[in-house]
């Protein structure tokens, strides 16, 4: 048990009832076997069979990973643009392009891996954007970074237009449908482009049908390009979906496994979050975690902070707060106390939560609150190393408390919650910026993060449809009302 003064040491389980494999040298990554001593929420418990497809996946990335025969000879078939017969099934590969917030980039690398997991893939993830600085490897004794002699050298700038896309293949007829399961695989190109971006068409998100997931399992390589947590579209696939519930029998756990699974912070990161943990947050018998989000340039809005204030205050998350002058000041005999961690790219909304508990009594009288900001960036900044350090120690600490309040529509809260196995109070998002919404903030029905642009093609009828009504495990999302989420 961390902190608590003189609070006996409690036992924790390390490798997370088995999610985490062990042997791994500890040095080279704090986190990854510390973590559980930092969670008082031990979380949900990963099926057998999770485990054991982990440990499969893991031996896989050692097979075919970067160093080894199998990689040299896949990549001299990319090189030479055609299948040939030497190990062109033995090892299949996935690369995920990194880019926009760590949020984002978190959430796209689990469903990377996720689909990877699913197709026998191994996955190989794009350094860039300081992935290869914010994470520790997840694989024991490989790399997921992909090596820098990558031959399709612009990768990273791969579009919608890009020739190789899945849909443009489809459309220029490099790729063929009618008779999915009899293509030799001489006849298939060697790699594909799946492009996932928020602005992807309706042919682009064939992806999620069965049989265009036929067509695609025999390629080598394929490219992936999401910023969003396209799991709950795998499961309208009706080829991926036993599986996933095999998988995973609480479905509303993949992320919850697959985060920690894959995220350890670095050292270097993890020495920020412990730090802050220790300092401000260890003895505190409570810890709320509240996000406020600040998107492009809003401004300071008194109605977002009433709308905080009303959201925790209501729900009993932080007490209510005396408005007359206090009558008789008592020090209670066992002083109960509150830390609240905020994170913003703004100040203004922690210091006034600080000061309204410095300058009013509580109305139950006896919490102590405290409020705590690990930063205030001002604005966001794409790419900046010591920015994106923070935000992903700020994103940890808040999955570290006992209750969080996040914010609509942010995949960074959508992070927090999934890793800490938190059901957050997600403040909605107001219609008019200088209004309160009206429940202020609502408790999500699941841990799983929100896919924002799925796909609204219903493959099996073929034509367009609500997709949050094909299956009953996947709904539309709280925050996000044409988003889709696992429950
Ligand atoms: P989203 O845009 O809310 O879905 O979350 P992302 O994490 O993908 O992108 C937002 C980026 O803005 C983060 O990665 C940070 O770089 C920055 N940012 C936003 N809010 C915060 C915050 O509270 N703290 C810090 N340190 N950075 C933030």
């Amino acid at each position: 048990r961390r902190g608590g003064g003189s609070a006996p040491a409690r036992s924790y389980d390390k490798l997370l009832n088995g999610l985490l494999a062990d042997g791994f040298d500890k040095e080279s990554c704090y986190s990854r076997y510390q973590s559980a001593m930092y969670r008082r929420n031990a979380g949900r418990k990963p099926s057998v069979y999770l485990v054991t497809k982990l440990r499969q996946q893991e031996a896989l990335q050692n097979r075919c990973g970067p160093g080894t025969v199998a990689y040299s000879n896949a990549l001299e078939q990319l090189k030479s643009g055609k299948i040939s017969g030497i190990g062109s099934q033995e090892c299949k590969y996935l690369v995920s392009i990194s880019y926009q917030g760590v949020g984002n980039r978190i959430l796209a690398t689990a469903s990377a891996f996720m689909y990877a997991l699913l197709t026998n893939r191994v996955l190989l993830i794009d350094p860039s954007n300081e992935m290869d600085e914010l994470f520790c490897e997840p694989f024991p004794n490989t790399t997921w970074l992909l090596p820098p002699e990558f031959p399709l050298t612009s990768y990273t700038n791969f579009s919608q237009d890009t020739v190789q896309s899945y849909s443009n293949m489809l459309r220029n007829k490099v790729l063929m449908k009618a008779d999915v399961d009899d293509v030799p695989a001489a006849q298939l190109p060697v790699f594909t482009y799946i492009h996932l971006h928020h602005d992807a068409t309706q042919d682009d998100n064939l992806f999620f049908c069965d049989e265009d997931q036929r067509l695609l399992r025999n390629i080598p390589w394929l490219v992936m390009r999401t910023d969003s947590y396209i799991v709950p579209g795998l499961f309208l696939d009706t080829g991926f979906r036993e599986e996933l519930t095999r998988l995973f029998p609480e479905l509303d756990t993949v992320f919850h496994h697959l985060g920690r699974y894959l995220f350890h912070p670095s050292n270097h990161v993890w020495g920020l979050i412990t730090r802050y943990y220790d300092a401000y947050l260890a003895s505190a018998q409570q810890r709320v975690g509240i996000q406020v989000r600040v998107f492009g340039s809003e401004s300071n809005s008194p109605a977002l902070l009433e709308q905080i204030t009303m959201c925790t205050q209501k729900r009993g998350l932080l007490p209510e707060l005396h408005t007359e002058v206090e009558k008789s000041i008592v020090r209670a005999a066992s002083q109960k106390s509150k830390a609240v961690l905020v994170t913003s790219l703004k100040s203004w909304y922690p210091e006034k939560l600080k000061s309204m508990y410095w300058e009013h009594a509580v109305a139950t009288g006896e919490a102590a609150v405290s409020v705590n900001q690990p930063s205030h960036e001002e604005f966001q900044h794409y790419g900046a190393k010591s920015h994106d350090t923070k935000a992903w120690a700020e994103i940890y600490l808040l999955s570290l408390t006992d209750t969080l309040v996040t914010t609509a529509w942010s995949t960074f809260g959508y992070v927090a919650q999934g890793l800490g196995g938190i059901r957050p109070w997600v403040l909605y998002k107001p219609e008019n910026n200088s209004v309160v919404p009206d429940p202020p903030c609502g408790q999500d029905f699941s841990l799983d993060p929100c896919f924002h642009q799925p796909p609204f093609y219903d493959c099996r009828l073929k034509h367009w449809a609500g997709t949050g009504k094909i299956v009953p495990q996947v709904k539309h999302c709280i925050d996000r009302a044409w988003g889709l989420k696992l429950v």
